[in-house]
Protein backbone atom coordinates (compact mmCIF):
# COMPACT_ATOMS: atom_id res chain seq x y z
CA UNK A 1 0.00 0.00 0.00
CA UNK A 2 1.16 3.35 -0.91
CA UNK A 3 2.05 5.92 1.90
CA UNK A 4 -1.16 8.41 0.35
CA UNK A 5 -3.25 6.11 0.18
CA UNK A 6 -2.23 4.38 4.08
CA UNK A 7 -2.85 7.93 4.84
CA UNK A 8 -6.36 8.35 3.82
CA UNK A 9 -7.09 4.88 5.43
CA UNK A 10 -5.83 6.36 8.83
CA UNK A 11 -8.05 9.36 8.44
CA UNK A 12 -10.87 7.93 7.61
CA UNK A 13 -10.79 5.24 10.70
CA UNK A 14 -10.42 7.89 12.88
CA UNK A 15 -13.14 10.34 11.04
CA UNK A 16 -15.09 7.15 11.49
CA UNK A 17 -14.63 6.89 14.70
CA UNK A 18 -15.87 9.77 16.05
CA UNK A 19 -18.59 10.19 13.31
CA UNK A 20 -22.63 8.94 13.04
CA UNK A 21 -24.98 11.40 14.60
CA UNK A 22 -27.46 13.28 12.80
CA UNK A 23 -27.28 16.75 11.19
CA UNK A 24 -30.16 19.11 11.86
CA UNK A 25 -30.01 22.57 11.07
CA UNK A 26 -26.35 22.67 10.74
CA UNK A 27 -25.70 21.29 14.46
CA UNK A 28 -24.69 17.75 15.08
CA UNK A 29 -27.53 16.02 17.10
CA UNK A 30 -26.75 12.64 19.00
CA UNK A 31 -30.85 12.01 19.16
CA UNK A 32 -32.07 9.67 21.70
CA UNK A 33 -32.21 6.51 20.11
CA UNK A 34 -29.97 2.94 20.43
CA UNK A 35 -26.65 3.37 17.91
CA UNK A 36 -26.45 1.18 15.22
CA UNK A 37 -23.37 -0.35 14.65
CA UNK A 38 -21.39 -0.16 11.49
CA UNK A 39 -19.45 -2.97 9.98
CA UNK A 40 -16.64 -3.21 7.74
CA UNK A 41 -18.09 -5.85 5.68
CA UNK A 42 -14.12 -7.22 4.65
CA UNK A 43 -13.80 -8.18 8.29
CA UNK A 44 -17.20 -8.32 9.75
CA UNK A 45 -15.54 -5.32 12.55
CA UNK A 46 -17.71 -2.95 14.33
CA UNK A 47 -15.78 0.47 13.10
CA UNK A 48 -18.16 2.69 14.42
CA UNK A 49 -21.81 3.56 15.28
CA UNK A 50 -24.63 6.02 14.12
CA UNK A 51 -27.51 7.72 15.99
CA UNK A 52 -30.32 5.32 15.45
CA UNK A 53 -33.34 8.49 14.88
CA UNK A 54 -36.61 8.24 14.41
CA UNK A 55 -39.92 10.36 14.16
CA UNK A 56 -38.61 12.99 16.88
CA UNK A 57 -34.66 13.51 14.91
CA UNK A 58 -37.16 13.55 11.18
CA UNK A 59 -39.19 15.76 12.88
CA UNK A 60 -36.77 18.46 13.79
CA UNK A 61 -34.72 17.68 10.55
CA UNK A 62 -37.67 18.39 8.50
CA UNK A 63 -39.08 21.79 10.28
CA UNK A 64 -35.48 23.08 10.10
CA UNK A 65 -35.46 21.85 6.09
CA UNK A 66 -38.62 24.06 5.64
CA UNK A 67 -37.14 27.06 8.39
CA UNK A 68 -34.27 27.22 5.88
CA UNK A 69 -36.81 26.82 2.68
CA UNK A 70 -38.69 29.69 3.87
CA UNK A 71 -36.04 32.03 4.74
CA UNK A 72 -35.79 35.19 2.63
CA UNK A 73 -31.94 34.23 2.36
CA UNK A 74 -33.06 31.06 0.89
CA UNK A 75 -35.56 32.41 -1.55
CA UNK A 76 -33.62 35.58 -2.17
CA UNK A 77 -30.66 33.70 -2.97
CA UNK A 78 -29.46 34.03 -6.71
CA UNK A 79 -29.60 31.23 -9.20
CA UNK A 80 -26.23 31.56 -9.54
CA UNK A 81 -25.06 31.78 -5.53
CA UNK A 82 -26.99 28.39 -5.61
CA UNK A 83 -24.54 27.25 -8.30
CA UNK A 84 -20.96 28.66 -7.06
CA UNK A 85 -21.72 26.97 -3.73
CA UNK A 86 -22.46 23.57 -5.27
CA UNK A 87 -19.35 24.18 -7.83
CA UNK A 88 -17.45 24.90 -4.21
CA UNK A 89 -18.96 21.66 -2.51
CA UNK A 90 -17.56 19.50 -6.41
CA UNK A 91 -14.39 20.84 -5.36
CA UNK A 92 -14.24 19.32 -1.35
CA UNK A 93 -15.36 16.52 -2.71
CA UNK A 94 -12.83 16.14 -5.37
CA UNK A 95 -10.13 17.71 -2.29
CA UNK A 96 -11.25 14.65 0.09
CA UNK A 97 -11.78 12.31 -2.16
CA UNK A 98 -9.04 9.96 -0.86
CA UNK A 99 -10.22 10.05 2.37
CA UNK A 100 -14.23 9.72 1.20
CA UNK A 101 -13.28 6.64 -0.89
CA UNK A 102 -10.86 4.87 2.12
CA UNK A 103 -14.55 5.61 4.56
CA UNK A 104 -16.49 4.18 1.58
CA UNK A 105 -14.48 1.23 0.97
CA UNK A 106 -14.14 0.71 5.01
CA UNK A 107 -18.37 1.02 5.39
CA UNK A 108 -19.85 -0.64 2.13
CA UNK A 109 -16.70 -2.86 1.10
CA UNK A 110 -15.91 -1.35 -2.35
CA UNK A 111 -12.62 -1.65 -3.69
CA UNK A 112 -10.84 1.59 -2.96
CA UNK A 113 -9.33 2.09 -6.80
CA UNK A 114 -13.53 2.12 -7.62
CA UNK A 115 -14.07 4.13 -4.74
CA UNK A 116 -11.75 6.63 -5.57
CA UNK A 117 -13.15 6.80 -8.71
CA UNK A 118 -16.15 7.29 -7.51
CA UNK A 119 -15.26 10.35 -5.09
CA UNK A 120 -12.33 12.08 -7.33
CA UNK A 121 -14.49 12.10 -10.75
CA UNK A 122 -17.85 10.59 -10.75
CA UNK A 123 -19.57 12.48 -7.66
CA UNK A 124 -17.97 15.64 -8.50
CA UNK A 125 -18.48 15.32 -11.92
CA UNK A 126 -22.08 14.98 -11.29
CA UNK A 127 -22.58 18.09 -8.61
CA UNK A 128 -20.59 19.98 -11.30
CA UNK A 129 -23.68 19.01 -13.88
CA UNK A 130 -26.56 19.62 -11.90
CA UNK A 131 -25.03 23.02 -10.25
CA UNK A 132 -24.76 24.14 -14.00
CA UNK A 133 -28.84 23.76 -14.07
CA UNK A 134 -29.49 25.78 -10.93
CA UNK A 135 -29.40 28.88 -13.58
CA UNK A 136 -31.08 27.11 -16.37
CA UNK A 137 -34.37 25.80 -15.77
CA UNK A 138 -36.45 28.78 -16.98
CA UNK A 139 -39.95 27.88 -18.25
CA UNK A 140 -41.49 28.50 -22.00
CA UNK A 141 -43.17 31.06 -23.04
CA UNK A 142 -46.57 29.79 -24.80
CA UNK A 143 -49.09 31.34 -27.86
CA UNK A 144 -52.74 31.07 -26.12
CA UNK A 145 -55.40 30.90 -28.61
CA UNK A 146 -57.78 31.77 -26.02
CA UNK A 147 -59.20 35.61 -26.76
CA UNK A 148 -57.25 38.52 -25.33
CA UNK A 149 -54.18 39.83 -25.25
CA UNK A 150 -51.91 37.49 -22.54
CA UNK A 151 -48.47 37.26 -21.50
CA UNK A 152 -48.80 33.22 -20.61
CA UNK A 153 -45.49 31.41 -19.74
CA UNK A 154 -44.96 28.51 -17.21
CA UNK A 155 -42.20 28.47 -14.25
CA UNK A 156 -40.48 25.48 -12.69
CA UNK A 157 -40.56 26.29 -9.15
CA UNK A 158 -38.62 24.27 -5.93
CA UNK A 159 -41.18 21.44 -4.65
CA UNK A 160 -40.07 22.54 -0.99
CA UNK A 161 -38.48 20.53 0.97
CA UNK A 162 -37.35 17.19 -0.27
CA UNK A 163 -36.76 13.41 1.20
CA UNK A 164 -33.68 11.88 0.41
CA UNK A 165 -33.25 8.29 0.45
CA UNK A 166 -29.70 6.37 -0.22
CA UNK A 167 -29.26 2.76 -0.57
CA UNK A 168 -25.86 1.28 0.73
CA UNK A 169 -24.60 -0.33 -2.67
CA UNK A 170 -23.38 2.74 -4.00
CA UNK A 171 -23.82 5.60 -1.36
CA UNK A 172 -21.49 8.42 -2.21
CA UNK A 173 -22.29 8.35 -5.79
CA UNK A 174 -25.97 8.74 -5.20
CA UNK A 175 -26.17 11.42 -2.11
CA UNK A 176 -24.03 13.46 -4.56
CA UNK A 177 -26.69 13.37 -7.69
CA UNK A 178 -29.65 13.17 -4.98
CA UNK A 179 -28.29 16.35 -2.91
CA UNK A 180 -27.10 18.37 -5.97
CA UNK A 181 -30.24 17.59 -7.87
CA UNK A 182 -32.25 19.23 -5.22
CA UNK A 183 -30.18 21.98 -4.26
CA UNK A 184 -29.82 22.85 -7.86
CA UNK A 185 -33.68 23.29 -8.27
CA UNK A 186 -33.90 25.03 -5.18
CA UNK A 187 -35.02 22.66 -2.70
CA UNK A 188 -33.82 22.05 0.91
CA UNK A 189 -33.74 18.32 1.71
CA UNK A 190 -33.84 15.80 4.67
CA UNK A 191 -31.02 12.76 3.72
CA UNK A 192 -31.76 9.27 4.61
CA UNK A 193 -28.81 7.30 4.43
CA UNK A 194 -28.95 3.37 4.77
CA UNK A 195 -28.17 2.11 8.20
CA UNK A 196 -25.46 -0.67 6.57
CA UNK A 197 -22.98 2.23 4.77
CA UNK A 198 -23.94 5.37 5.88
CA UNK A 199 -20.81 7.08 6.87
CA UNK A 200 -19.88 9.09 3.57
CA UNK A 201 -23.49 10.26 3.33
CA UNK A 202 -22.26 11.89 6.60
CA UNK A 203 -18.90 13.26 5.28
CA UNK A 204 -20.56 14.56 2.58
CA UNK A 205 -23.23 16.73 4.42
CA UNK A 206 -20.13 17.50 6.51
CA UNK A 207 -18.95 19.30 3.32
CA UNK A 208 -22.50 20.86 2.43
CA UNK A 209 -21.78 22.56 5.58
CA UNK A 210 -18.40 23.70 4.59
CA UNK A 211 -19.13 24.46 1.50
CA UNK A 212 -21.41 27.83 2.50
CA UNK A 213 -24.60 26.32 2.35
CA UNK A 214 -26.96 27.96 5.02
CA UNK A 215 -27.85 25.44 8.04
CA UNK A 216 -31.26 23.63 7.00
CA UNK A 217 -30.53 23.02 3.70
CA UNK A 218 -29.39 19.60 4.12
CA UNK A 219 -29.82 18.16 7.14
CA UNK A 220 -29.12 13.91 7.72
CA UNK A 221 -31.18 11.91 10.32
CA UNK A 222 -29.39 8.43 10.62
CA UNK A 223 -31.31 4.99 11.45
CA UNK A 224 -32.99 2.12 9.92
CA UNK A 225 -35.77 2.14 7.17
CA UNK A 226 -38.56 1.13 9.41
CA UNK A 227 -37.63 3.79 12.06
CA UNK A 228 -36.13 7.17 10.25
CA UNK A 229 -37.01 6.13 6.30
CA UNK A 230 -40.32 5.41 7.52
CA UNK A 231 -40.69 8.55 9.41
CA UNK A 232 -39.40 10.69 6.92
CA UNK A 233 -41.53 9.41 3.77
CA UNK A 234 -44.75 9.70 5.90
CA UNK A 235 -43.95 13.32 7.25
CA UNK A 236 -46.17 15.92 6.47
CA UNK A 237 -43.76 18.92 5.93
CA UNK A 238 -41.58 16.24 2.97
CA UNK A 239 -43.06 17.64 -0.57
CA UNK A 240 -41.14 14.92 -2.66
CA UNK A 241 -39.19 11.49 -1.42
CA UNK A 242 -36.25 10.72 -3.92
CA UNK A 243 -35.78 7.20 -3.46
CA UNK A 244 -33.43 4.24 -4.54
CA UNK A 245 -33.73 1.32 -3.34
CA UNK A 246 -35.06 -2.45 -3.37
CA UNK A 247 -38.89 -2.33 -5.37
CA UNK A 248 -40.43 -3.94 -1.89
CA UNK A 249 -39.66 -0.80 0.15
CA UNK A 250 -40.63 1.80 -2.81
CA UNK A 251 -43.66 0.02 -3.34
CA UNK A 252 -44.47 0.49 -0.04
CA UNK A 253 -43.01 4.28 -0.30
CA UNK A 254 -45.51 4.57 -2.99
CA UNK A 255 -48.53 3.36 -0.80
CA UNK A 256 -47.81 6.07 1.67
CA UNK A 257 -47.69 8.66 -0.77
CA UNK A 258 -50.70 8.23 -1.89
CA UNK A 259 -52.25 9.71 1.19
CA UNK A 260 -50.74 13.02 0.39
CA UNK A 261 -50.10 12.72 -3.31
CA UNK A 262 -46.23 13.40 -2.41
CA UNK A 263 -44.34 13.56 -5.07
CA UNK A 264 -42.28 10.60 -5.63
CA UNK A 265 -39.55 9.24 -7.97
CA UNK A 266 -38.18 5.74 -7.23
CA UNK A 267 -35.27 4.32 -8.16
CA UNK A 268 -35.69 0.26 -7.92
CA UNK A 269 -34.01 -2.98 -8.58
CA UNK A 270 -33.76 -4.55 -12.14
CA UNK A 271 -32.86 -7.82 -13.74
CA UNK A 272 -31.33 -6.00 -17.22
CA UNK A 273 -30.61 -8.52 -20.65
CA UNK A 274 -27.62 -8.54 -22.16
CA UNK A 275 -27.60 -9.63 -26.02
CA UNK A 276 -24.15 -10.51 -27.68
CA UNK A 277 -24.51 -10.99 -31.30
CA UNK A 278 -21.92 -13.51 -33.22
CA UNK A 279 -20.52 -9.99 -34.75
CA UNK A 280 -19.48 -8.44 -31.54
CA UNK A 281 -16.29 -7.13 -30.72
CA UNK A 282 -15.48 -9.90 -28.25
CA UNK A 283 -12.02 -8.40 -27.04
CA UNK A 284 -14.72 -5.42 -25.73
CA UNK A 285 -17.58 -7.86 -25.32
CA UNK A 286 -15.95 -10.09 -22.75
CA UNK A 287 -15.03 -7.14 -20.14
CA UNK A 288 -17.89 -5.65 -20.69
CA UNK A 289 -20.05 -7.97 -19.48
CA UNK A 290 -17.90 -9.66 -17.27
CA UNK A 291 -17.72 -6.08 -15.35
CA UNK A 292 -21.81 -5.66 -15.89
CA UNK A 293 -22.54 -8.55 -13.15
CA UNK A 294 -19.49 -8.40 -11.63
CA UNK A 295 -18.45 -4.49 -10.70
CA UNK A 296 -19.03 -3.72 -7.33
CA UNK A 297 -20.03 -7.46 -6.02
CA UNK A 298 -23.35 -7.71 -8.67
CA UNK A 299 -24.78 -4.96 -6.25
CA UNK A 300 -25.56 -2.40 -9.37
CA UNK A 301 -29.64 -2.21 -10.33
CA UNK A 302 -28.61 -1.76 -13.68
CA UNK A 303 -26.72 -4.88 -13.22
CA UNK A 304 -26.38 -6.89 -16.57
CA UNK A 305 -27.44 -10.61 -14.89
CA UNK A 306 -29.68 -12.37 -17.97
CA UNK A 307 -27.04 -13.01 -20.74
CA UNK A 308 -28.61 -14.07 -23.97
CA UNK A 309 -25.45 -15.58 -25.95
CA UNK A 310 -25.33 -15.86 -29.75
CA UNK A 311 -25.14 -19.74 -30.70
CA UNK A 312 -22.05 -19.13 -32.83
CA UNK A 313 -20.16 -17.90 -30.07
CA UNK A 314 -21.33 -19.69 -27.32
CA UNK A 315 -18.82 -21.36 -25.73
CA UNK A 316 -15.94 -19.82 -27.04
CA UNK A 317 -17.46 -16.57 -25.30
CA UNK A 318 -17.92 -18.02 -22.26
CA UNK A 319 -14.74 -19.60 -21.85
CA UNK A 320 -13.33 -16.03 -22.44
CA UNK A 321 -15.35 -14.42 -20.11
CA UNK A 322 -15.03 -17.08 -17.54
CA UNK A 323 -11.31 -16.60 -17.84
CA UNK A 324 -11.66 -12.68 -17.29
CA UNK A 325 -13.55 -13.54 -13.93
CA UNK A 326 -10.99 -15.76 -13.06
CA UNK A 327 -8.67 -12.92 -13.39
CA UNK A 328 -10.24 -10.81 -11.13
CA UNK A 329 -8.75 -10.75 -7.54
CA UNK A 330 -11.51 -10.99 -4.84
CA UNK A 331 -10.59 -9.69 -1.79
CA UNK A 332 -11.18 -6.94 0.73
CA UNK A 333 -11.32 -3.43 -0.79
CA UNK A 334 -8.20 -1.58 1.05
CA UNK A 335 -6.36 -4.27 -0.18
CA UNK A 336 -3.84 -3.72 -3.02
CA UNK A 337 -5.29 -5.55 -6.07
CA UNK A 338 -8.48 -5.90 -5.22
CA UNK A 339 -10.98 -6.14 -7.90
CA UNK A 340 -14.09 -7.43 -6.18
CA UNK A 341 -15.11 -6.80 -2.48
CA UNK A 342 -17.27 -8.60 -0.32
CA UNK A 343 -21.01 -7.91 -0.33
CA UNK A 344 -23.06 -5.65 2.52
CA UNK A 345 -23.77 -7.87 5.06
CA UNK A 346 -24.08 -11.63 6.20
CA UNK A 347 -27.59 -11.75 5.21
CA UNK A 348 -26.92 -10.51 1.91
CA UNK A 349 -24.38 -13.59 1.10
CA UNK A 350 -26.75 -16.00 2.40
CA UNK A 351 -29.44 -14.60 -0.02
CA UNK A 352 -27.41 -15.08 -3.17
CA UNK A 353 -26.09 -18.36 -2.06
CA UNK A 354 -29.43 -19.21 -1.96
CA UNK A 355 -30.16 -18.21 -5.10
CA UNK A 356 -27.54 -20.24 -6.79
CA UNK A 357 -28.53 -23.57 -4.81
CA UNK A 358 -32.05 -23.10 -6.09
CA UNK A 359 -31.11 -22.69 -9.52
CA UNK A 360 -28.54 -25.33 -9.30
CA UNK A 361 -31.05 -27.68 -7.67
CA UNK A 362 -33.38 -26.86 -10.19
CA UNK A 363 -31.08 -27.92 -12.87
CA UNK A 364 -28.45 -24.86 -13.52
CA UNK A 365 -25.15 -25.82 -14.71
CA UNK A 366 -22.23 -23.64 -13.14
CA UNK A 367 -19.81 -23.25 -15.56
CA UNK A 368 -17.84 -20.98 -13.33
CA UNK A 369 -17.72 -19.96 -9.95
CA UNK A 370 -14.49 -18.27 -8.27
CA UNK A 371 -12.43 -19.11 -5.34
CA UNK A 372 -13.42 -16.85 -2.07
CA UNK A 373 -10.75 -15.57 0.35
CA UNK A 374 -11.28 -17.32 3.81
CA UNK A 375 -12.17 -15.45 6.28
CA UNK A 376 -14.61 -13.24 8.07
CA UNK A 377 -15.80 -10.88 5.43
CA UNK A 378 -18.50 -11.60 3.94
CA UNK A 379 -17.26 -12.69 -0.27
CA UNK A 380 -19.62 -14.28 -2.60
CA UNK A 381 -18.06 -16.24 -5.46
CA UNK A 382 -18.50 -14.54 -8.91
CA UNK A 383 -20.86 -17.60 -10.58
CA UNK A 384 -21.96 -17.99 -13.94
CA UNK A 385 -25.04 -19.97 -14.66
CA UNK A 386 -26.29 -21.78 -17.61
CA UNK A 387 -29.14 -24.01 -18.79
CA UNK A 388 -31.06 -21.95 -16.86
CA UNK A 389 -34.86 -21.73 -17.49
CA UNK A 390 -36.96 -18.14 -17.75
CA UNK A 391 -39.21 -19.29 -15.03
CA UNK A 392 -36.21 -19.94 -12.74
CA UNK A 393 -36.33 -17.41 -9.39
CA UNK A 394 -32.48 -16.90 -10.53
CA UNK A 395 -33.88 -15.59 -13.67
CA UNK A 396 -36.65 -13.56 -12.82
CA UNK A 397 -35.57 -12.00 -9.36
CA UNK A 398 -32.88 -9.45 -8.89
CA UNK A 399 -30.00 -11.10 -6.92
CA UNK A 400 -27.84 -7.74 -6.34
CA UNK A 401 -24.84 -10.65 -6.38
CA UNK A 402 -22.48 -11.58 -8.91
CA UNK A 403 -24.40 -14.26 -10.52
CA UNK A 404 -24.44 -14.51 -14.07
CA UNK A 405 -27.48 -16.17 -15.98
CA UNK A 406 -26.89 -17.09 -19.34
CA UNK A 407 -28.99 -18.10 -22.38
CA UNK A 408 -28.71 -19.00 -25.55
CA UNK A 409 -30.08 -17.85 -28.63
CA UNK A 410 -29.70 -18.21 -32.78
CA UNK A 411 -30.43 -21.01 -34.75
CA UNK A 412 -33.55 -19.62 -36.67
CA UNK A 413 -34.41 -17.36 -33.90
CA UNK A 414 -35.88 -13.80 -35.71
CA UNK A 415 -34.38 -10.53 -33.85
CA UNK A 416 -37.96 -10.15 -32.62
CA UNK A 417 -38.34 -13.31 -30.79
CA UNK A 418 -35.19 -12.51 -29.32
CA UNK A 419 -35.82 -9.37 -27.91
CA UNK A 420 -38.92 -10.75 -26.72
CA UNK A 421 -37.08 -12.83 -24.52
CA UNK A 422 -34.96 -10.27 -23.29
CA UNK A 423 -37.88 -8.12 -22.51
CA UNK A 424 -39.86 -10.88 -20.74
CA UNK A 425 -39.23 -9.34 -17.31
CA UNK A 426 -41.11 -7.08 -14.23
CA UNK A 427 -38.01 -5.23 -14.75
CA UNK A 428 -37.00 -2.50 -17.44
CA UNK A 429 -34.16 -0.43 -16.29
CA UNK A 430 -31.66 -1.04 -18.14
CA UNK A 431 -30.37 -3.33 -21.44
CA UNK A 432 -26.85 -4.10 -23.49
CA UNK A 433 -26.89 -4.78 -26.74
CA UNK A 434 -23.22 -6.03 -28.14
CA UNK A 435 -22.94 -6.10 -32.53
CA UNK A 436 -21.16 -4.30 -35.03
CA UNK A 437 -24.54 -4.50 -37.30
CA UNK A 438 -26.32 -0.92 -36.84
CA UNK A 439 -28.82 -2.36 -38.00
CA UNK A 440 -29.38 -4.36 -35.12
CA UNK A 441 -28.27 -1.83 -32.70
CA UNK A 442 -31.06 0.35 -33.71
CA UNK A 443 -33.75 -2.23 -33.50
CA UNK A 444 -32.52 -2.86 -30.03
CA UNK A 445 -32.05 0.61 -29.07
CA UNK A 446 -36.04 0.74 -30.52
CA UNK A 447 -37.57 -2.44 -28.62
CA UNK A 448 -35.96 -3.49 -25.81
CA UNK A 449 -38.07 -2.31 -22.39
CA UNK A 450 -35.89 -0.46 -20.34
CA UNK A 451 -35.00 3.53 -19.30
CA UNK A 452 -31.81 2.97 -20.34
CA UNK A 453 -30.32 1.20 -23.78
CA UNK A 454 -26.49 0.76 -24.43
CA UNK A 455 -25.02 -0.73 -27.46
CA UNK A 456 -21.58 -1.93 -27.60
CA UNK A 457 -20.81 -0.49 -23.40
CA UNK A 458 -21.65 -0.08 -19.93
CA UNK A 459 -21.55 2.62 -17.65
CA UNK A 460 -23.83 5.85 -16.81
CA UNK A 461 -23.95 9.38 -18.13
CA UNK A 462 -25.11 12.26 -16.23
CA UNK A 463 -26.21 13.87 -19.80
CA UNK A 464 -29.05 11.33 -19.71
CA UNK A 465 -31.80 10.53 -17.51
CA UNK A 466 -31.87 7.31 -15.85
CA UNK A 467 -34.27 5.35 -14.88
CA UNK A 468 -36.69 2.21 -15.17
CA UNK A 469 -39.95 0.59 -17.05
CA UNK A 470 -41.79 -1.39 -15.22
CA UNK A 471 -41.11 -2.68 -11.44
CA UNK A 472 -37.51 -1.07 -12.11
CA UNK A 473 -39.56 2.54 -10.63
CA UNK A 474 -41.01 5.77 -11.50
CA UNK A 475 -39.07 8.97 -12.65
CA UNK A 476 -35.86 10.13 -13.71
CA UNK A 477 -32.66 10.95 -12.26
CA UNK A 478 -29.66 12.65 -14.40
CA UNK A 479 -30.13 15.36 -16.98
CA UNK A 480 -31.97 18.31 -17.08
CA UNK A 481 -35.22 15.80 -15.97
CA UNK A 482 -33.15 14.97 -13.11
CA UNK A 483 -33.77 18.39 -12.06
CA UNK A 484 -36.83 19.15 -13.01
CA UNK A 485 -37.78 16.35 -11.05
CA UNK A 486 -37.55 18.63 -7.48
CA UNK A 487 -39.60 21.42 -9.28
CA UNK A 488 -43.54 22.11 -9.61
CA UNK A 489 -44.78 23.64 -12.68
CA UNK A 490 -46.42 26.91 -13.15
CA UNK A 491 -48.21 27.55 -16.02
CA UNK A 492 -49.20 32.09 -15.72
CA UNK A 493 -51.22 33.79 -17.50
CA UNK A 494 -51.11 38.17 -17.24
CA UNK A 495 -53.95 39.46 -19.33
CA UNK A 496 -53.30 43.33 -20.21
P1 LIG B 1 -32.27 -3.33 0.78
O1 LIG B 1 -33.48 -4.22 1.00
O2 LIG B 1 -31.49 -3.75 -0.39
O3 LIG B 1 -31.48 -3.06 2.00
P2 LIG B 1 -33.95 -1.04 0.92
O4 LIG B 1 -34.82 -0.64 -0.19
O5 LIG B 1 -34.61 -1.67 2.11
O6 LIG B 1 -32.83 -1.94 0.31
O7 LIG B 1 -33.08 0.18 1.44
C1 LIG B 1 -32.85 1.35 0.73
C2 LIG B 1 -33.05 2.52 1.66
O8 LIG B 1 -34.42 2.56 2.04
C3 LIG B 1 -32.25 2.47 2.95
O9 LIG B 1 -31.85 3.78 3.31
C4 LIG B 1 -33.27 1.95 3.94
O10 LIG B 1 -33.00 2.34 5.27
C5 LIG B 1 -34.52 2.63 3.45
N1 LIG B 1 -35.77 1.99 3.87
C6 LIG B 1 -35.98 0.68 4.17
N2 LIG B 1 -37.26 0.48 4.53
C7 LIG B 1 -37.89 1.68 4.45
C8 LIG B 1 -39.23 2.13 4.69
N3 LIG B 1 -40.18 1.32 5.08
N4 LIG B 1 -39.49 3.44 4.47
C9 LIG B 1 -38.54 4.29 4.04
N5 LIG B 1 -37.27 3.93 3.81
C10 LIG B 1 -36.93 2.64 4.01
Amino acid sequence: MNMEREEAFRRARAWIAQAGDHHIDGKRVAGSGPRIAVVNPATGEQIGSVAGGGAAEVDAAVNAARDCFRSAAWRDMLPATREALLLRLADLVELHAAELAAIETLDNGVPYPMALAMAGKGGPSAIRYNAGWARRLGGEEAAPSVPGRWHAYTVNQPLGVAGLIVPWNAPLAIACNKVSAALAAGCTAVLKPAELAPMTCVRLVELVHEAGFPAGAINLVNGTGPQAGAALAAHRGVDKISFTGSTVTGQGIMRQAADRVTRISLELGGKSPVVVFDDADLARAVPGVGMGIFANSGQVCAAGSRLFLHDAIYDEFLERLAGFAGSLKIGPGEQDGTMIGPLISAAQQAKVADFVAGAEAEGARVVFRSEVPDGPGYFSPLTILDQVHPDMRAVREEIFGPVLCVMRFGAGESLAELIERANDTDYGLSAYGWTSSLERAQVMARDLGAGSVKINGSGMEFALPFGGFGQSGLGRENARMGVLAFTETKAVMIGY
